[in-house]
């Protein structure tokens, strides 16, 4: 993907939410278990289903919950590609967006 195609898939995503796309937040995988559902969920969807991507994984475009958690502390995050590293999810993100499948 070019850095063109890049800015235009996050402003694509940032579009979406900012629209009020209702994504599934919670609720938040607890377990290795419950996490890895998720996963499975994601995998089954066609790869070009973004708002699929979107809803499963429960995206959000700020801050989360009482801890204010957001994508720039997740370990799948890439600081510098402003990138989600997980395979499943592969898209650009802003850092102070959030989805469930957040993890340290
Ligand atoms: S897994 Fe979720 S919280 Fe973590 S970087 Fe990706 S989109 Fe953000």
């Amino acid at each position: 993907m070019t850095a063109g195609e890049t800015q235009a898939l996050l402003e694509t995503i940032a579009e979406m939410l900012a629209n009020g796309l209702e994504t599934t937040t919670e609720p938040f995988p607890e377990t290795d278990k419950e996490f890895a559902d998720i996963l499975a969920d994601l995998r089954r969807l066609d790869p070009d289903d973004l708002e699929g991507k979107l809803v499963i994984s429960g995206f959000v475009d700020h801050p989360y919950g009482p801890d204010r958690q957001r994508c720039m502390e997740c370990m799948y995050y890439l600081v510098h590609r402003r990138w989600c590293d997980l395979p499943e999810l592969a898209v650009p993100v802003e850092p102070d967006w959030w989805c469930r499948l957040w993890r340290i």
